[in-house]
């Protein structure tokens, strides 16, 4: 029989929850939550792991919708030794060498009710296995009015739509495997958000909503626009729908983009800092007037720029 044991380390605002999964010669079971565990027996039981057991820790064990929880997972060799499943997220968990193991980041949905949700984890090489829970808070979103000219709303077809992406698609094709980023992202950009992350936006009177999975800051024409944190260059140029934009891989899988700016101040293929001029402000493809849309993305997934402003999404030392 195989027992659990974890450990809960308590940071200033998030919880860390750290397990430690191995075989002992108790009659405990695997399989329960964390959460349930009194602490001390969870101390107890951890008294004197083996060496070079695998060790999962998650950055955090509350999250909002548009978030993002990593996984690291320590003194693995390689990815096939263990495995992470999050049933609420419909795609692999991408695992990146890090440190003394392998980091994994599981994004939020923006639409993910609030609630518990679990991720599953399992050391395979010791066949043993542990859900944790996740709590997904409630956040409000609000709603907005937008009106756009004629000459800008015949903007969006579908096939501008996806003469647009397949560059999008080909610029995040080859993600930087490791971590470029130091600690959490800066704001783009000097202005007042226009729009909210998740907003739901109603445009041309249109009563069917999009959603905003982005922030618009508003600013005068020409204000400078500065990569949010360390990166790449893998998109700078003018684009149909969203203008002129930049896009930065940031490693691990995360981006983020630019749009609509009046112009571009950084070639494909050049590294940029923190702060870095990328461009100025603008309105050119599908804008109603000079703004800013930045956006942050993991596989697929639009997470909230604001989350990034304020964390690490892998806070763990290497
Ligand atoms: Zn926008």
């Amino acid at each position: 029989m195989f027992v659990l044991c974890a450990i809960l380390v308590l940071m200033a605002s998030d919880v860390w929850m750290r397990a430690v999964l191995h075989d002992d010669r108790t009659s405990m079971r695997c399989g329960e939550e964390a959460h349930a565990l009194p602490v001390s027996f969870i101390s107890l039981m951890c008294d004197a792991p083996p060496a070079r057991q695998l060790v999962f820790t998650l950055s955090r064990s509350s999250a909002g919708p548009g978030d993002c929880i990593s996984v690291y997972v320590e003194h693995a060799n390689k990815p096939g030794q263990f495995s992470v499943t999050a049933p609420f997220y419909e795609k692999p968990i991408t695992f990146f060498p890090y440190g003394d193991g392998y980091v994994g980041l599981v994004p939020i949905y923006a639409w993910l009710k609030p609630g518990d949700y679990p991720i599953r984890i399992k050391d395979l090489s010791m066949n043993t296995d542990l859900t944790l829970t996740v709590k997904v808070l409630p956040r409000t979103f609000d709603a907005q009015y937008l009106w756009v000219s004629e000459s800008t709303a015949a903007l969006r077809t579908d096939d501008n739509e996806a003469k647009d992406q397949a560059f999008f698609d080909a610029a995040r094709s080859h993600p930087i495997q490791r971590k470029l980023w130091d600690g959490p992202f800066v704001r783009p950009a000097e202005g007042i958000t226009t729009t909210s992350y998740n907003s739901m936006r109603y445009t041309n009177g249109n009563p069917v909503p999009t959603r905003h999975l982005a922030i618009d800051i508003g600013n005068a024409e020409g204000t400078p626009v500065t990569a949010a944190n360390h990166g790449k260059v893998v998109l700078a140029r003018k684009l149909i729908l969203s203008g002129n934009s930049v896009v930065i891989d940031h490693g691990m899988g995360i981006f983020t983009s630019s749009f609509h700016l009046s112009e571009l101040a950084v070639e494909e293929g050049k590294s940029v800092s923190k702060g870095d001029v990328v461009g100025r402000m603008g309105s050119t493809g599908y804008a109603a007037g000079p703004h800013l849309h930045f956006a942050v993305w993991k596989e697929g997934t639009f997470l909230d720029p604001g989350f990034f402003f304020t964390t690490d999404p892998v806070p763990f030392p290497q």
